[in-house]
């Protein structure tokens, strides 16, 4: 770690050295630039500008439009003090061209004296429309034999925290240019660069670019080395495992068969295949190191279902792991339902409370076969006896570290366990290769039959009393439906959105069983909410977000969204996903509070135009940027910081064919780029 003090800081290379080894930066700089993730001189060189202030050119006063900002240079004709309340002092500059009012509300008499009549005067700021007309109000400022403000380069503007300023973190930024671009390591050997430009170079421009210049190969550069460490890290780990023992399941597939036989359905040929490339996974001897994209409703639990009876037959254990508590009672359920005929009877281990130590204590047991739960039965000691397979649901929402643990937790001397991932965010081919470089791609490409389609309506907030009596008509003629609130956050004031919701439909929807469910209610009181709708006498759930992945009632057909233009595409579709899940055709309505924004717009658009979670995977990055999408949660990939998986697509064959060459040579290569680009310096082979 940069930060310790060790022997090897002497041999340290000067971008690894901690933010300190710069003049001028003590420990109260350090920890501003350590809240913006900024701890050694390294990660300053990558802290790139969000955008560039022009001060190359001096524009005329004439020239100056409001909003705009610009660099203007002139003599002082006039000075004064104006306004009794708040007294500002107003400084008047005039060029060749015209006159310009500068505003300062906060002044002395020395800066009265500094700006003198006849004194030049260099300022930068933007014009706006004051009480008098177009004014700057505090531009940055030279004046009197002060060097101008002109620059022959662009002005980077980074982002930056309360309490450090920009000009501080622009010399902060220069200093560890000057330290670390002289000699800093080019671990990508030339012929795997995607361009002629070295990194220095690029570095130097993007901080400091001349006017017009092109700034695309310059992020290219990065984004690319970038993507090749996180890809070749990957790899690493994935070539690490590869050498370990899976637990071989060679078995001739007595119970799936049976189960098959007893399952009211047939499998679609999607979730054929799939269970095949599971099953010949699981015969191997490597373990199984699989991540399986299905839109919502293609039916990934049964294909979990399967590979569980290929690993229980084989004598293994099988844990089942879901993001929530809600999704894994469900998961206990739907599996007790589908296994108990044959024998096998799911343990459920979810928060570690009362009775846990019996629980755990159980999994320990040579008896028991599957056992299902949230992140919990992870976090503490929780022993498997002979843990064979791992089935992590909406492994989306969770991290490559949790990953790696949880796999971790199935080691047994030489063995490992088996690793199924599913997601219901599905994201194109090229970009899951990458973003999954470390497993296996099954993809399940069709939904069951027979699936009534949903259609989608988008509502203004004040046509809710149609929505309202709409319901009550569908209630009576013995529908079901959910009625989602706005949530962002499960904060109290959602929840008291929600139960305010509730009161308001039990009082418009007479006769009616409404029921509620939020994140906030005790894992009893969630499960017979949900007892109570699937299967019970309530006919409209108010529900937050909680119900946004896995839930499955088959029985619900209706689905009305609040404050929809608030939600993200992706969410949207997870949403919707709750319905059309039986035969019922399904209506969604989304009700939003106009005027809706364009990008509120594109998305009920979108929504409306296709159920494919492909291509609305697709389009959500086409309108929020990869950033937002792939949050670390989003792929399992620490949150990259220069790269984006959508713009930079197109090289990412490129970026592929470079990991592979370089994961394949020496490793003092790969080493670098890791301490260089990845945040969490984890330990190689450590899963
Ligand atoms: P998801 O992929 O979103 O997790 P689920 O596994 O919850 O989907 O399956 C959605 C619904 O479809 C469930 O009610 C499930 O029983 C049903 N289902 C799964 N496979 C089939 C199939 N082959 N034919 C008919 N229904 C199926
Ligand atoms: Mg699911």
């Amino acid at each position: 770690m940069p930060s310790s003090t060790s022997a090897s800081d002497l041999t340290q290379a000067p971008w690894e050295r901690p933010v300190t080894a710069l003049p001028g930066i003590g420990p109260a700089l350090a920890e501003r630039l350590a809240r913006l993730e900024i701890q050694t001189v390294g990660d300053l060189l990558f802290h790139l500008p969000s955008r560039y202030e022009d001060r190359t050119c001096i524009v005329p006063i004439r020239g100056l439009r409001v909003g705009q900002s610009a660099l203007v240079e002139g003599e002082i004709l006039a000075q004064a003090t104006v306004g009794r309340a708040r007294p500002s002092l107003l400084v008047e500059l005039a060029d060749d061209s015209g006159l310009l009012r500068l505003r300062f509300f906060h002044f002395n008499a020395a800066l009265r004296r500094k700006f003198f009549v006849g004194a030049r005067m260099s300022v930068y700021g933007e014009l706006r429309l004051g009480p008098q007309g177009p004014e700057m109000v505090h531009p940055e400022y030279r004046c009197a034999g002060e060097a101008s403000l002109r620059e022959t380069t662009l002005t980077p503007v980074y982002p930056t925290t309360e309490g450090l300023g920009m000009n501080a973190l622009r010399r902060t930024v220069r200093a560890a240019l000057a330290l670390a671009l002289p000699g800093l390591a080019e671990y990508l050997p030339e012929a795997l660069r995607p361009s002629g430009l070295t990194l220095a170079a690029a570095l130097r421009l993007l901080h400091g670019p001349p006017p017009g210049a092109d700034l695309a190969p310059a992020r290219a550069v990065l984004a690319f080395e970038e993507l090749v460490t996180h890809h070749a890290h990957l790899l690493t780990l994935r070539h690490a495992q590869g050498r370990s023992l899976g637990r071989k399941c060679r078995v001739p597939g007595r119970l799936l068969t049976q189960f098959l036989e007893t399952l009211p359905f047939t499998p679609t040929k999607a979730q054929t295949t799939v269970i095949g490339e599971i099953r010949r996974d699981l015969e191997g001897g490597r373990p199984m190191r699989r991540v399986l994209q299905g839109d919502v409703g293609s039916g990934k639990t049964l294909v979990a279902a399967a590979a569980a009876l290929l690993v229980i037959e084989a004598g293994y254990q099988v844990a089942v792991m879901a993001p929530t508590e809600l999704l894994a009672r469900q998961h206990m359920e739907t599996l007790g339902h589908w296994l108990r005929p044959l024998g096998i009877e799911p343990l459920g281990l979810m928060r570690l409370g009362a009775g846990a130590e019996a629980q755990r204590a159980k999994a320990l047991d040579r008896e028991t076969r599957l056992v299902v739960g949230t992140q919990a039965m992870f976090q503490e000691a929780v022993g498997f006896l002979r843990l064979g397979l791992v089935v992590i649901d909406e492994q989306h929402r969770f991290g490559v570290q949790e990953r790696q643990a949880l796999t971790a937790k199935g080691r047994a001397g030489a063995h490992r366990a088996h690793l199924l991932a599913m997601s219901a965010t599905p994201i194109p081919r090229t970009l899951a290769q990458s973003a999954y470089a470390d497993l296996d791609l099954s993809i399940l490409d069709e939904r069951p039959p027979g699936r009534a389609p949903v259609t989608t309506v988008a509502l203004a907030e004040n046509r809710r009393e149609e929505v309202v009596a709409r319901m009550r008509a569908a209630c009576l003629g013995g529908a079901k439906a959910y009625w989602v609130c706005p949530l962002i956050e499960e904060g109290e004031q959602d929840l008291k959105a929600a139960a305010a919701l509730h009161a308001e439909l039990a009082e418009a929807l007479a006769g009616v069983r409404i029921g509620l469910i939020h994140g906030r209610m005790k894992a009893a009181d969630k499960d017979r909410a949900m007892e109570d709708f699937a299967r019970g006498p309530v006919q409209v759930l108010v529900a937050t977000t909680v119900i946004e992945v896995g839930v499955d009632v088959p029985a619900a057909s209706l689905l009305v969204i609040e404050n929809a233009e608030r939600l993200g595409l992706a969410q949207l579709h997870q949403l919707r996903g709750r319905i059309g899940r039986g035969g019922l055709p399904g209506h969604c309505v989304l009700l939003y509070k106009p005027p809706l924004g364009d990008m509120a717009r594109e998305r009920i658009a979108c929504l409306r135009e296709t159920d494919d979670g492909f291509l609305i995977a697709r389009r959500d990055l086409e309108l929020r940027g990869a950033g937002e999408v792939f949050g670390v949660r989003q792929t399992g990939l620490p949150g990259f910081r220069v790269a984006d998986f959508m713009r930079d697509e197109a090289m990412l064959p490129a970026v592929a064919r470079a990991a592979a060459t370089l994961v394949r040579g020496d490793s003092a290569p790969l080493l670098g780029l890791r301490r260089r680009w990845l945040r969490e310096r984890h330990e190689l082979g450590s899963a």
